[in-house]
């Protein structure tokens, strides 16, 4: 069993990353955002909610975003574990997300942190509007995104640092490197039973 996050700014490479670590594990990747854009390509009526807020790059509310993932998380396809891409983003949806896991009886592995600097998130996320034509990734939505990173999520990142789960790693360099050196500090933790 193996339940683990990754987390970073956006244009961190997180949901590149996610989906190798993810496979190397044998484990789903369950990104909010992916989940959000097939809702809003659908045009379901939770896409249509979430649009209002992805498009000017704010967080989607958390009651939304809690029911989706506590929903997610009932899903048979997480008996070996799971890897959470883009949740938790704020306090408040760790303390969903340990009401979800304690109610099943699971425990968090390990959380992995990807660090990139700040210029070098924007260059990514400005290339990546160029070759996919996200609608978020334009300059003003991208700083919104970064800001709210700042001012949210790196207290999530805080807050599991204080549990001891976090695993720092560099994400800057080759996508390959990146991956190896992910998947080499979570098998160490989860051998020391972290
Ligand atoms: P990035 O990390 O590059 O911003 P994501 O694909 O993870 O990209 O998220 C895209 C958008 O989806 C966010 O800007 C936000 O509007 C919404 N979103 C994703 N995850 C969450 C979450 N946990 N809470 C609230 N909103 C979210």
């Amino acid at each position: 069993m193996t339940r683990l996050i990754i987390m970073g700014p956006p244009g961190s490479g997180k949901g590149t990353q996610a989906e190798y670590i993810a496979r190397h594990f044998g484990i789903p990747a369950i990104s909010t955002g992916d989940i959000f854009r097939a809702h809003v390509g659908g045009n379901t009526a939770l896409g249509v909610e979430a649009s209002k807020f992805m498009d000017s790059g704010e967080f989607v509310p958390d009651h939304v975003t809690n029911a989706m993932i506590r929903q997610r998380l009932g899903n048979t396809d997480v008996g070996a574990g799971f890897l959470l891409d883009g949740y938790p983003r704020t306090t408040s949806q760790i303390d969903a997300l340990d009401g979800i896991l304690s109610g099943n009886q699971q425990q968090l592995d390990a959380v992995v942190a990807l660090t990139v600097g700040d210029d070098e998130l924007v260059d990514r996320m400005l290339r990546r509007a160029q070759e996919q034509g996200r609608s978020d990734d334009t300059a003003p939505v991208i700083r919104r995104r970064l800001e709210l990173y700042r001012d949210e999520t790196q207290a999530v990142v805080a807050r599991y640092s204080e549990r001891g789960i976090v695993l720092a790693v560099d994400g800057a360099g080759q996508r390959e490197n990146i991956t190896a050196k992910a998947i080499s500090a979570i098998e160490s933790a989860l051998g020391k039973g972290l």
